[in-house]
Formats: C-alpha cells, structure tokens, sequence
C-alpha cells in the first residue's frame, strides 16, 4: 500500500516495551545490534553550535520519514539524524517501486510522503520517545556503556540532534504552511504536551519528563535540480534571518563540472553504462556562483550568530536503463557517488579552508566511515547502505569501526583522530588540525579515486534469486526482508505447521451438507506478513528476496484499522480487531471477502460473508451449523487460512503491529 499512516503514539510505545521484555528487540532490532558506546572513546562533535554524542546519522530519507524509523537509527547509534525533506506540496503520488538498491543505488524517491501536520507529529514523536528510552534503558537494566555516568541523558554520549531538512523553491518554502510547520519544530510544546498525556501506563514514570520543546536548531537545504543561485541565496537568508535556523546547502554532483564529473565517474571509477541526465550541467548551480553564493550569505550568517555550511551532497541525476523502477530519470547513490563528493569536498576546502562546515553523504559505509571522520565532516550521513541486508543494524559497525581506530592510534577524540590520522601518514609529528584536514582531505580523495571498491568492476554483483516465487505461507526464512525494510513493515509470526484435509460445505434450501474439499498445508512455523500501515511499497525488500513476488505484495499484508482495508479494496489484505471475548479476522483474498469472528469463551468461530454464515467448533473444526441467502458451496481453504492467521497474530511469542494494540 503506497499511503503511509502513522503508528499512534502509545501504540509504538507499548510495542516498544512488550517487545523489548519478550523478544530482547525494539522494532525487529536486536538489542545486540543497539550500540554501545565505548567510554573510554569521545565521539562527540559539535554541529550548529550544539554537541552531539558522534557525527553519524541517517541522510533525510527512507530512514527518518516515521517514529520507528528515526528510533531505530538511534538504537544503532545515530545521533545526528537528518529528517526527511518537508515541502509545500505534501500530497504527493509517486510511481513505485521507488527504491532500487540492487548494487549501487537508484531510486525516484522525493520527500515526505505525509501531510506537513503528520510528519512534524513524526518528529515529536520520535524526539519523545528517544528521551524516554534514554531514561528506560538506565532502569531497565539495558546500559548503554560500562560507564554509569552515561545513564545520564545530559552525558555527551546521549547528546542527539534532529536537523531540519526543508525543500524546494522559496515560494514554498516561504508560504505560511511552511513558515509556521518550521516555528513549530522550534516549538513543540503543544504536540509534546498532547502525547505526554497518551504515554500508557507502563511508561507512567516518565510523564513527567521536561522534554525538550525546540526539535531543531537547523536547516539542510534542498532545492530544486535547476533552482537559479540566486533563488537558492534568498532562502538561505530567508531561514537565516526571519526564521532563525542555522542553514546547511546541499550542493548537487554536477556542480563539479561535466568535465570533471565524467573524467571521475568514466575514466576513474568505469562506470560507463550510467549517463547521466546532460540537462543537470545546464541547469544547476555551477561551483563558482556557489562559491559567491556562501560568501555574501557568510556576512547574513555571521551577523545573525548562525551557522552556515554545505552539504555534498545530492545523489546525481541519471536516465533509467533499468526495469525496476519506473521513471525516466532516476538519482544513483552510493560506491561512485563516494569519489564525486568527495572530489567536491576537496575542492571547496581549497576555498573554504578547512574550517568551513561540511555535511556529508555519499556511498558512506562501515568501512570508510573512519576515513570521512578523519578529514572532519559534520555530520557523515548514510543511506544507501542502510537498505542492504542488515538495516540498520549495519550502523553500529561504523562506530565500532571509528572506535577501534581510534584506540590504534591512541586518539581519544575526534580532534586528535584527525590529527593522528595526518601525522600517520605524512610522518611528520605535530601537525595542526587545520592542517591535518586539508591534508587527511586531499589524501583520501586521492586514495579513494584508486581503490577497487568504488570502481564499477567492484560493483556489479546484485542479490541471488532462487527462482521459486512467494506465496501466503512458507518462504525460504531467510529474514532478509524484516531489517532491510526502513518502516519495519515486514515482520515474522509463529503458527504451529498445519496438514488438514478439510470438506466444503454445501448449503442449499436451508440444509447445509459436507463436500468433497482438499488439503490445506502450511509448513513451516516461522511466518512473513507485512503491516501495510508501514509499507509504501518501496519496493527494497523485494531486491533483497531471494523469492520472486515481492514479500510485501505475496505475504499476508496486515492493515492497522477496519477503514484502510475497507480502502484499499482493490489489495488482497486483513485486519484483526478485538472487541470483549472476541476476535475478527476481515480478510480479502483477490476478490472474496471473509470474515472470521472467534469467541473465545464458548470456543466458537462464525465464518461468514455476504452469502453465508457458518458457525464452527474453534478447536475441532466441527461445523456446529450453517445458513445461506442463496444456494451455494463454501470452500472451507479461506477458513483454514483465517483461522491460521488469527493463531498466528495472537500467538504472543512475538510482539508486532498486529498483536500489539490487542494486548490490553
Ligand atoms: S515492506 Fe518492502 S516495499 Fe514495503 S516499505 Fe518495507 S521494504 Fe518497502
Ligand atoms: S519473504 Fe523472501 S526475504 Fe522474506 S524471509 Fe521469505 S524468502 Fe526471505
């Protein structure tokens, strides 16, 4: 389902809880996978005038659209997380799939896909719950680090910022709509003091909590591919002033140059099959406009007390030789674009110096982490490597990674690493911070254009196929579908197996009888669905599968209330409601709709539709009786189904969006 709903508030909340103490995970992350800070190590780095516990985080995307997802970055260490781009246009239709991440990345994704009101809802939400699980965490026995002193939530290993991302024309951008979503992000009392009264009781002890009620200190820039400079420096000063953000740009690729772009992207890194959308040249800001750009918006900056800063960058705009997605153009990301922004990097320092702010995001992963680290980017974001296998609990490796290093070097803050990092390799001691940057800068651009693993030979292989296709039940089990999915849509369920040769019952003339039937199997114990409230068809689980089909059109797909599956009625689907002793199952099988109600007090199940009515003995599958409007034969395979699914959703070895609104 393209449409994302958000998870109410004490819904996520209660999940979190339930699922923490019965399956040691918070939305499908493994506490292993949450990160542990080493106390030994300080990452911290200040952004924006403010601290944050280390410099990585979600690029605004995927991963920072709902509550789940910023929470899940922050379980794996982020502390930096950009949220995802708002703009006036907040009814967007998108074509899908929209993410294509079979090796290096593409995907025709733009920005949020809920209305402005809903997504800065998101925020606080999010901010709301990170603030409680700080808390939580130090009580409930889980420790971030050895160290005590990081129970604290004002500890620098705690400290997180959320960073604004605004889009796409000033007119936008200055329309009231926007203006007051953006006050809003600086003052959140109202929203924080509505969900504060909505925090259940098994959180009760933090409804006291003074969160904080200013989300967000900056802005990250996005325009428009072809918006003119000039434009692009009225917002700023736009935000700068009347607003009151700290302002970050983000620069897209080709502001490098045709020629040196290509001379990268062809002759270096080999990536000849990609071409690249020629109107990109012609119509971004070119490097020299930028440059004179940031200098008269440093003087805005600087007499304001804000910070200005640039991010590299934007995924490049290239055609679509592909048949997975579907439009024409489409926005590569990851191994080649690594090599590009940092070319940009490099040669805006040579400007800039090494003191200038700049953000990063380009094919960041666990194994250059440390690198980008070491030339002093502010904040280091990462996307595409967050939609491989693993999700997000790929992010705590980069930490680990910095960490390790670090300790090789006998660093012990971000500071030094740059500094040890330089004199490592220029061999010389005492080297200057400044001067460690531009060096560490030019170093690593030059090293990275070398290495194999952002060369294309490097980065042709895509996920194994298997050849068999989805169905309802069974799969291979691999799992892979659960993390790579960014809204943790996709969940796994346990049934007991089931090998039933079943009858169908024929009723005519008021007189039911039994019929020759068939087998209904399901195999397997473990079982994938998917929580459609969640799931905008993005298409990355279905890349990851090794099955055909799509795990998020094949595998049940599980609605969040009656009113969207009665919607959505053109999507094979179910939703599960409780009411006193009794559960319903509506379920939609391409074009028949069931109902399967299930009374746990008399242990009886009326299995029903427009035509028939027939009641059940829940445990022995004994027709007890059975009634039609018209003559006809019911095949029992849809009961069966149901009533799988309903053990399987109310089993409570797993907590997930299904069974967890039904728990009280
Ligand atoms: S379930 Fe699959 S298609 Fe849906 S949002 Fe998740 S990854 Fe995308
Ligand atoms: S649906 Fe696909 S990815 Fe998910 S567990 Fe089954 S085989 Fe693996």
């Amino acid at each position: 389902m393209a449409e994302l709903i958000p998870i109410p508030f004490d819904k996520l909340l209660k999940r979190i809880y339930h699922e923490y103490d019965r399956n040691n995970s918070i939305f499908d992350l493994q506490a292993s996978k949450f990160y542990r800070p080493d106390p030994a190590i300080d990452l911290s780095v200040m952004f924006c005038d403010k601290k944050a516990a280390n410099p990585v985080g979600p690029a605004a995307g995927p991963h920072t659209q709902l509550t789940q997802n910023i929470v899940l970055s922050w379980l794996a260490g982020s502390r930096m997380l950009e949220l995802k781009t708002v703009q006036i246009k907040d009814q967007l239709e998108l074509t899908r799939p929209c993410i294509d991440i079979h090796n290096i990345g593409y995907n025709t994704e733009w920005s949020q896909e809920l209305r402005l009101d809903e997504s800065l809802r998101e925020y606080v939400k999010a901010a709301m719950i990170i603030e409680i699980l700080k808390r939580w965490f130090g009580k409930s026995g889980f420790r971030f680090t050895d160290s005590q002193d990081a129970l604290d939530p004002k500890t620098v290993k705690l400290d997180t910022i959320f960073d604004t991302s605004v889009g796409y024309d000033l007119t936008g951008i200055q329309s009231p709509q926007i203006r007051s979503w953006l006050r809003s992000m600086q003052n959140a009392t109202e929203l924080i003091e509505e969900y504060r009264m909505q925090i259940p009781d098994e959180f009760r002890e933090y409804r006291d909590i003074p969160f904080e009620s200013r989300l967000s200190d900056s802005i990250t820039l996005s325009t428009f591919h072809g918006t003119p400079a000039d434009e692009i420096e009225s917002i700023c000063e736009f935000l700068l002033t009347e607003m009151d953000y700290h302002v970050i740009i983000k620069m897209n690729p080709p502001m490098l140059g045709k020629e040196q772009l290509e001379y990268l992207l062809y002759e270096k890194l080999a990536y000849t099959d990609v071409e690249v959308n020629e109107k990109a040249y012609e119509v971004n800001i070119t490097f020299d406009d930028a440059v004179a750009v940031v200098k008269r918006l440093q003087n805005v900056a600087s007499r304001n007390n804000k910070t200005l800063g640039v991010k590299f960058g934007n995924t490049l705009e290239v055609h679509n030789k592909g048949e997975f997605l579907q439009d024409e153009i489409q926005y590569l990301s990851g191994q080649p674009l690594h090599v590009l922004h940092l070319a940009l990097v490099h040669e805006w320092r040579k400007v800039f110096g090494a003191e200038f702010p700049i953000s990063f995001a380009a094919g960041v992963d666990a194994q250059n982490f440390s690198d980008c680290v070491s030339i002093g980017l502010v904040p280091i974001t990462t996307c595409t490597d967050l939609l491989r296998p693993g999700g997000y609990g790929r992010l705590p490796k980069y930490l680990y990674n910095l960490e390790a290093s670090m300790k090789k070097e006998n660093a012990v803050t971000v500071e030094e690493f740059i500094v040890s990092s330089a004199n490592r390799n220029e061999g010389k001691p005492d080297i200057g911070v400044k001067h460690a940057t531009l060096y560490n800068t030019e170093r690593l651009l030059y090293e990275s254009m070398e290495n194999p693993r952002y060369h294309a030979n490097n980065n042709r292989k895509t996920p194994n196929k298997i050849g068999s296709h989805l169905y309802l039940w069974d799969c291979i089990n691999c799992d892979k579908c659960i993390p790579v999915c960014p809204n943790d849509a996709n969940f796994y369920f346990e049934i007991e197996p089931v090998n039933v040769t079943f009858q169908n019952i024929k009723i005519e003339n008021g007189k039911w009888e039994l019929v020759d039937g068939g087998e209904f199997t399901v195999k397997k114990s473990h079982q994938i669905a998917n929580f459609a409230d969640a799931c905008n068809d993005c298409g990355n689980c279905d890349v990851f599968c090794p099955e055909d089909g799509g795990p998020y059109i094949e595998k049940p797909r599980f609605f969040g209330s009656l009113g969207q599956w009665k919607e959505w009625n053109n999507l094979s689907g179910f939703v599960l409601l409780r009411g006193n002793e009794k559960v319903t199952l509506y379920g939609r099988f391409k074009d028949r709709e069931y109902k399967l109600t299930f009374d746990n007090s008399k242990n009886e199940a009326v299995f029903s539709n427009d035509e028939f009515n027939i009641k059940m003995d829940w445990d022995l599958s004994e027709v007890i009786d059975a009634s039609a409007d018209t003559n006809t034969t019911v095949n029992m395979e849809y009961y069966y189904a149901m009533r799988t699914l309903i053990k399987g959703m109310l089993n409570p070895s797993r907590v997930h969006y299904v069974n967890v609104g039904l728990e009280q």
